[in-house]
């Protein structure tokens, strides 16, 4: 299995091999041709499995393939803490050279009027924490009407970090015609039930 057997761009293929990225991890080698063909999916993987790739490579795609004229935010992903998320974005960032699209990190710590900003401007992703992301919304910043692709990543994570009433807050924000992926390194049964109450038909991954 080849990163070219997967259903990705060319410019994408090129931005791997200049990682210097061989062959994809079993979990890219599962989860990219899913995604990119629009269907929900839970991963059960822990960090270092190559999962960020397995969800970023595609979503970029799938970004790329379409644009708004608004530039509302098309896609979010949820981060546990302010370390994820900014690897997430560096990762992003790494992999979309060869696109042109806009990301927003909304993370604490960092000051919020830059966030807003990037908000004003348009962008077509963000990536998040969920305390973060609530504030701003509660400031009437962000639109997420827009999200039709929702990353939950380390939801594991997020459970014992208390961050669940919060996720299932921005899912309802959220489209409801949307494509969700769900990541955890275990399935707990408040994960599982989160999962059972915002995707659909998922395709489940273990490795
Ligand atoms: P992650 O599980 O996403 O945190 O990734 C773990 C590490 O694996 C990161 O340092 C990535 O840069 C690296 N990585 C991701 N995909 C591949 C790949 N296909 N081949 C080699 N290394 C990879």
């Amino acid at each position: 299995m080849s990163f070219a057997d997967l259903g990705l761009s060319d410019e994408l293929l090129r931005a791997v091999n200049e990682s210097g990225y061989t062959e994809p991890t079993p979990i890219q080698a599962s989860a990219i041709p899913s995604v990119l063909m629009m269907r929900d999916l839970i991963g059960i993987a822990q960090t270092g499995t190559g999962k960020t790739a397995s969800f970023v490579l595609p979503m970029i795609d799938i970004l790329a393939h379409g644009r708004s004229r608004a530039r509302m935010p098309r896609s979010l992903i949820l981060e546990p803490t302010r370390e994820l998320a900014a690897q997430v974005a560096e990762n992003f960032e790494k992999y979309g050279k060869y696109h042109k699209l806009s990301m927003a990190l909304l993370i604490g710590g960092v000051s919020m009027t830059d966030q807003q900003k990037a908000l004003e401007k348009g962008v077509d992703v963000l990536i998040a924490t969920p305390g973060r992301l609530m504030d701003l919304f509660g400031r009437g910043k962000i639109l997420l009407n827009g999200c039709s692709l929702l990353v939950i990543d380390e939801a594991d994570r997020m459970l014992d970090m208390g961050f669940i009433p919060d996720i299932e807050e921005i899912c309802t924000k959220l489209p409801k015609q949307r494509q969700t992926l769900l990541f955890s390194a275990t399935m707990p049964p408040p994960i599982k039930k989160l999962a059972d109450k915002f995707l659909t038909n998922p395709k489940n991954i273990e490795v």
